[in-house]
């Protein structure tokens, strides 16, 4: 038997992308490596009804375990800009068995305890249990994360930026004394060089607290931001760590019967990966239909991903490669000028990202003056 897809990892991404192409009407496989949903969940726990407004999707009470009014953005010296943009937390177990549910509505069919070892021709070597078996498919959806091997050996330089990775520590705690109604964001090179620490609450004194750093080891700046007076009572329940993509910026997605999709392809965060698996899966579909999987029609994919989401990662990378250059003093003196105004106002302005990126920089300058001196920081 062959499968019309197969879609390797129960990411975001890949149970979007498992989902989407079932619906769209092909025969569907989605192998996943872990034994079952409880078993070593990803850390990635927290979203914003903004972002899944974004893709097109409603967050869903299912998986919802708390939920926030917005965010709490603290600078090196204790600056604060609480931007009001209503975000919430998931239990991943939930999270990732409610959307296998889509897919296996759709007709997709799973397959837990299975580690896809390497593409071969039109099949795919899996290990189960102790057990080899070959799947054969005619597309290949590869979610399988930043560390996957099989992306690796596709030889697709999938990010273009892959130097500029970071890297996390998270610790899943409770008895964390926390404003519960925002995530806090703390920015600078003493806290988290080169992106940032987080706490997420989780209600009841639950939280994941966390520190991303690139450049670095992150273990140092874990030990330390857990030194705050927050944690002073919690209790650390668990730890985990990974890589988060958030500036290496998408590039090269798609091979001759080859989508590349979530966190293996660049695309940071829950959000962007759920909706680059829709639309690697309705892309499969069409594919399918069309008895076309070859790289010049499953490139659709790369475009309509690319025209709609490319610039926001672009305004990331450029906003964070500027924090990264300024002291710390001048990143304060910079979110000083922010106090008062109302961010997410700001950001929903227009319906371009670079537009409301640079209005944001004009009030910067109209509020401070003085900050035209750190035009040079944007050179
Ligand atoms: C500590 C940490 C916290 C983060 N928190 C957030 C957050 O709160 N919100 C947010 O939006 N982003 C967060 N991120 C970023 C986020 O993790 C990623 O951008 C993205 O969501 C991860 O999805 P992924 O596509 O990389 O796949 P993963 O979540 O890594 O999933 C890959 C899946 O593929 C499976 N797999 C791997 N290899 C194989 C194989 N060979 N065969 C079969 N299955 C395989 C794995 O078991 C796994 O289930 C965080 C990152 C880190 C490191």
């Amino acid at each position: 038997m062959k499968y019309d897809v197969i879609v390797i990892g129960a990411s975001p991404a890949g149970l979007m992308a498992a989902w989407k192409a079932a619906e769209g009407g092909a025969n569907v496989l989605l192998l996943e490596k872990r034994k079952s949903f409880n078993s070593a969940p990803s850390p990635a726990d927290t979203s914003f009804d903004g972002f899944f407004k974004m893709i097109g999707l409603e967050p869903k009470e299912e998986y919802i375990i708390h939920k926030v009014k917005g965010m709490n953005i603290i600078s090196p010296f204790g600056t604060t800009i609480t931007i009001e943009t209503p975000g919430f937390s998931i239990d991943r177990k939930k999270f990732d068995a409610y959307y296998t549910e889509k897919a296996r509505d759709a007709g997709a069919e799973i397959k837990m305890n299975s580690e896809a070892m390497a593409l071969n021709g039109d099949g795919v070597v899996v290990k189960e249990g102790e057990s080899k078996k070959r799947y054969n498919g005619e597309i290949f959806v590869l979610a399988s994360g930043i560390q996957s091997e099989i992306v690796k050996a596709t030889g697709l330089k999938t990010m273009k930026y892959p130097e500029d990775l970071a890297y996390a520590m998270q610790a899943e705690m409770e008895g964390v004394e926390v404003d519960e109604n925002y995530f806090h964001y703390f920015l600078g090179k003493e806290v988290a060089p080169g992106w940032k620490a987080t706490i997420s609450p989780k209600g009841d004194g639950k939280a994941s607290a966390g520190v991303f750093v690139r450049g670095e080891e992150p273990r140092k700046y874990f030990d330390r931001f857990l030194q705050r007076g927050m944690f002073d009572e919690a209790k650390i329940l668990h730890v985990s760590d990974g890589a988060d993509q958030i500036i290496t910026m998408p590039n090269e997605l798609v091979g001759d019967r080859l989508m590349v999709a979530g966190g293996a392809a660049g695309q940071a965060g829950i959000a962007y990966g759920m909706v680059a698996g829709m639309l690697c899966g309705e892309v499969a579909a069409e594919a399918v239909k069309k008895k076309d999987s070859s790289k010049r029609f499953l490139s659709r994919y790369e475009r309509r991903w690319k025209k709609k989401f490319l610039n926001h990662y672009r305004v990331g990378r450029f906003g964070l490669k500027t924090i990264e250059k300024m002291p710390d003093e001048e990143l304060d003196e910079a979110m000083r000028a922010l106090e008062g105004v109302d961010i997410s106002q700001q950001l929903s302005k227009h319906d371009n990202v670079i537009l409301n990126s640079l209005s944001m920089g004009f009030l910067l300058l109209l509020k401070n003056p003085k900050l035209i001196r750190f035009v040079k920081y944007l050179l």
